[in-house]
């Protein structure tokens, strides 16, 4: 290792990467043409940075600590199609601060905040041709979980929603510097060009689907009677006029089956609305 780096910081999960075959695969699954513009999120020490450099068209990376983003603009001063940011990737201005409107997304995202950083891209998505992120391993299987099983839930949801989902390899802790104490994958997510289903209004699907997953061992009939939507429509109804048995857990439910809710309350809301 390098020793002229700065000490790790635990705090904005610096888990470097030290294993050149992972890199490689990462680059290869994320298949950067020199079109591409990429944004790398958190480039650390470079590790992913040189080869995306080499490979794409242009380069944007975001890096919160600031020794690491000093010592990565020397490093690529004379490369005019890299770019380097010091700030937090969560208050990154997408508008401002891309050139260009579609660009891939690589990045072994620290894994404190990997949740707020997908969530962020969900927002983006019509951004995006294509993200390769490394996660923590439980946050990945939530991403690629089926139905009726622990790690199914919102993100499992509102990701398939609008991504093709794919576990690229899984990544033990001994590739990276300090070793992290929990296992990794990579991911990769592909945008679709519209919605996986007919959500009806999308603010009652996400709603719904939170609402759901609000208390995961309670049935959908009392998740959906705490839910804010209970104010306004019989919840009860719903389900009824879906076929969907109250007695259910959420995580029982298909993309299909929320889609399907979802879609009755958009169109029937009038109808729906609590006779009290
Ligand atoms: N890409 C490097 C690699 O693979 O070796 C470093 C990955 S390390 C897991 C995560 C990186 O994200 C660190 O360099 C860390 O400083 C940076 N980071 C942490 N929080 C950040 C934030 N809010 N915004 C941007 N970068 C952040």
């Amino acid at each position: 290792m390098n020793s002229h780096f700065p000490h790790p910081r635990k705090s904005l999960g610096q888990n470097f990467l030290t294993d050149n075959n992972i890199i490689k695969k990462i680059i290869l699954a994320a298949q950067i043409e020199k079109t591409d513009t990429v944004l790398e999120v958190g480039p650390g020490r470079g590790a992913l940075t040189c080869l995306l450099a080499q490979r794409a068209g242009c380069l944007v990376a975001v890096e919160f600590d600031r020794d690491l983003a000093a010592m990565l603009r020397t490093r690529f001063a004379s490369e005019e199609h890299v770019v380097i940011h010091q700030q937090d990737i969560l208050k990154f201005d997408f508008d401002k601060q891309m050139e260009e409107n579609r660009f891939k997304v690589v990045a072994n995202l620290p894994y404190n905040i990997s949740t707020p950083v997908l969530f962020m891209f969900l927002k983006e998505y019509r951004r995006l041709i294509k993200l390769v992120v490394m996660l923590q391993k439980e946050v990945g299987e939530r991403l690629v979980a089926p139905p009726d099983c622990s790690q199914y839930g919102v993100l499992t949801i509102l990701f398939r929603q609008w991504f093709d989902v794919r576990l690229e390899f899984s990544v033990s802790s001994g590739c990276f510097f300090p070793q992290p104490k929990v296992d990794s994958v990579v991911i990769s997510l592909i945008p679709l060009k519209e919605s996986r289903v007919d959500t009806g209004e999308q603010q009652i699907f996400e709603t719904l689907v939170r609402s759901a997953f609000s208390m995961r061992r309670k049935t959908l009939r009392n998740c959906f009677k705490n839910s804010s939507l209970a104010e306004s429509y019989n919840m009860e109804n719903l389900l009824a006029s879906c076929s969907i048995d109250g007695r259910r857990r959420g995580e029982t439910l298909t993309i299909d089956e929320f889609a399907l809710l979802s879609r009755t309350l958009s169109n029937h809301k009038q109808n729906l609305s609590v006779s009290r």
